[in-house]
């Protein structure tokens, strides 16, 4: 190898994590599609080598109806060995639900942004601490003898606030500090209005510490570019949305997630270990499109691989 193709690889994971949000985080801000459509989607997406996948959220029908039939979604997954199904949770009432559907694990979110979380959540960030301590309480409980269901702690605007601007990198330390001593099995740092920069990911992961994984927006074209730079800062976790699907119905023009089929086409070309197939995630891609009635935003789902041989 030579001097430069050795240097791209240096600092980089051997393998990463991806947890596939589409069918939750995608799907939301779309016209509902019906249970039976989501449950054959994140089907297609388990059948892509997607290992962890945030399905459905257990939030008021009233507030996203597009996520109204979580449990049906979850009853009609049939075989899910050796996959992680995760749910949102936004509340206590939430999280009961999730349980009795038999999830693997729960996301809940908290903002970085006081005026953020108020919009989200209707709380202050104090509250929304005390509800996922809550939260994290009962998980530990579920499951008859293992150590009980995790909770992943979602940071939203970690680098950056629509409303506040930059946030302080040591608030959002504190804010993980916090949120690991209520129980909390992980840490994601969300760019949920794509104000992250290169530099700005630097300065949140320097100050942060302990492993933590990346909810990456495109919103300003930096959502891939987040994602090679978080790579040689060492982070080996990400969330990512099939067709870049999604956005904040909370935050305007808070669209697109990094796209599933992107990011594996990446990690791959990087020799980063992943167990995903680029060709199967464009294949759910496709699903999605038709599910949501219009064409998604990815652009390797557009244009194909850089060699595909057929
Ligand atoms: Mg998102």
């Amino acid at each position: 190898m030579g001097d430069l193709a050795s240097a791209l690889q240096v600092g980089l994971p051997r393998r990463a994590v991806i947890r596939e949000v589409g069918p939750r985080d995608g799907l939301q801000g779309e016209r509902p599609v019906p249970p039976a459509g989501r449950a054959r989607l994140i089907r297609s997406l388990i059948a892509a080598g997607l290992s962890r996948i945030e399905a459905v959220s257990f939030v008021s029908p009233r507030h996203v109806p597009a996520m109204d039939g979580a449990a049906a979604v979850l009853a009609a997954l049939g075989d899910r060995r050796g996959v992680s199904i995760a749910a949102l949770v936004p509340n206590l009432r939430g999280a009961e639900l999730a349980l009795a559907s038999a999830v693997d694990e729960l996301t809940v979110t908290v903002s970085a942004s006081p005026t953020y979380n108020e919009h989200n959540v209707h709380m202050s960030i104090d509250a929304s601490l005390d509800a996922i301590a809550a939260i994290c309480d009962l998980a530990a409980a579920a499951g008859q003898s293992g150590p009980g269901i995790p909770v992943d702690a979602v940071v939203s605007c970690a680098f950056g606030s629509p409303y506040e601007g930059d946030i302080s990198p040591d608030e959002i330390a504190r804010l993980a500090e916090r949120l690991r001593g209520a129980g909390a099995a992980a840490i994601t740092l969300a760019d949920t209005t794509g104000m992250g920069t290169p530099r700005v990911l630097a300065e949140v992961l320097d100050a942060v510490p302990g492993e933590v994984g990346l909810h990456l927006h495109e919103t300003r074209g930096t959502g891939m570019l987040n994602l090679y730079a978080a790579l040689t800062m060492g982070v080996g976790r990400f969330d990512s949305s099939v067709g870049g699907l999604g956005g904040s119905p909370f935050a305007a023009g808070a669209a697109g997630n990094v796209a599933t089929e992107e990011v594996v086409a990446l990690l791959d070309d990087l020799g980063i270990e992943t167990g995903v197939s680029v060709e199967d995630v464009i294949t759910a891609a496709q699903l999605a499109a038709d599910l949501v009635g219009h064409p998604v935003p990815s652009r390797l789902a557009q244009a194909g691989p850089r060699t595909r041989l057929d």
